[in-house]
């Protein structure tokens, strides 16, 4: 016991030291107490309207120092391959780019082929994602679980998005809680946090009418997390998004965050504005691609609204460039993603970032920003190889 109240006395000690650090190097244009509030976890909507008024280049350094508070100079990257299983979808959704893109559909082999070849490469996750289609009920997901569980007990299966999640539950009449626990069961660990796009209802009804709605998405998250299956949690931005749409959508996932605690890392996903309805109504209106200073405000402000609760922030170096990527670890970001081996979802929207990025090029990256690098688990445990 006194020992245990040594432990508590020596951390929060710690943690004090830390918050006085953040406080002295907090560059003076940002307010005081706003800074105050970011430190206590409790940053408001005024407060992110606020900092959006800054030179960006304060707000950068604010949630570098945040980052390196939180979470040190180590960045993580994971060693995975996206198996993309189906690009056949009943779905409307105006920015995809991906939907019968090449009319594809991998049978179960093929898919358990697929991680077997993953697993030879040395991934330690694989991230399985497909199309809506009517046929495939919630027994053929499961059965996707099974034929990789069955062979590689110990891979990772980060599979299917809440989107997904909700048609298999609506498809074969099973409840939500039912059909996640009915996943869990063959093998599901892990789920991306995708479909999230902007969470509003206003959005969602002009960008992905046939889409599940802001509530029913964090419906299928909470349960998720509350059946033990934590998820990511994205953000497709720079469309017809306002600020405060923004803003509230990085709110919503701390929030969901406090009540359950199951988020491993937030990806903010810039809008790919090519070969899609969305893209092209837009681009013909004078629009273009999201720039890089909005790019990286954004993952400093996930940093700094989501501060201290959830821990990760990804910058994509699919969707960003591994340029671009990389200067994002000085706004905030502290992973890179996974090596994928195979990405056509961006590609198919206009990423001309390749799909595949090895280890030694994630490592590459890491050191030429001055930190270090970490292989890590889906879950962010650090993986020591030989
Ligand atoms: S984003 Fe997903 S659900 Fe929407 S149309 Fe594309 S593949 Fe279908």
């Amino acid at each position: 016991m006194k020992r245990l109240l040594i432990d508590v006395v020596v951390m929060s000690l710690q943690y004090a030291a830390v918050l006085n650090d953040i406080f002295e190097h907090v560059p003076t244009e940002i307010p005081q107490d706003i800074v105050e509030r970011v430190l206590d976890g409790a940053a408001t909507v005024n407060d992110a309207s606020d900092l959006l008024k800054c030179d960006p280049a304060a707000v950068f350094k604010f949630a570098d120092i945040l980052r390196e508070g939180l979470v040190g100079n180590s960045v993580s990257y994971i060693i995975n391959r996206n198996i993309n299983f189906s690009d056949n979808c009943t779905g409307t959704c105006t920015f995809c780019a991906f939907r019968e893109h090449r009319g594809f559909r991998m049978s179960v082999d093929e898919i358990a082929q697929t991680a077997d070849d993953a697993v030879r490469t040395g991934a330690t996750e694989v991230c399985i994602q497909g199309g809506l289609m009517d046929d495939m009920y919630l027994e053929d997901y499961c059965n996707i679980l099974k034929s990789i569980k069955s062979r590689f007990p110990q891979l990772h299966i980060h599979a299917f998005s809440p989107m997904e999640v909700f048609h298999m539950s609506q498809n074969s009449g099973t409840s939500i809680k039912d059909t996640l626990v009915a996943l869990k069961n063959d093998g599901l660990d892990t789920m991306p946090g995708t479909a999230a796009e902007i969470l509003s209802d206003r959005v969602r009804r002009e960008i992905c009418p046939d889409k599940l709605t802001s509530s029913q998405w964090i419906n299928v998250v909470e349960t998720a997390h509350r059946t033990g299956i934590p998820t990511t949690a994205t953000m497709m931005y720079g469309h017809i998004e306002t600020m405060t749409e923004r803003i509230q959508h990085i709110l919503t996932i701390r929030d969901i965050q406090l009540r359950t605690g199951g988020f491993t890392e937030f990806v903010p996903l810039p809008f790919m504005p090519y070969n899609n309805p969305l893209g092209e109504r837009l681009m013909a209106e004078g629009y273009y691609a999201t720039t890089g200073v909005e790019d990286l405000m954004v993952h400093a402000m996930a940093r700094i609204l989501l501060y201290p609760h959830v821990r990760n922030i990804q910058a994509s170096w699919v969707k960003l460039g591994k340029k671009m990527a990389q200067y994002a670890l000085f706004c905030g970001a502290n992973d890179l993603g996974g090596t994928l081996m195979e990405e056509s979802i961006s590609k198919s929207a206009g990423a001309a970032n390749g799909e595949y990025m090895p280890p030694e090029e994630f490592q590459w990256i890491i050191r030429g920003a001055g930190r270090d690098p970490v292989q890590r688990d889906t879950l962010y445990r650090k993986i020591v190889t030989e």
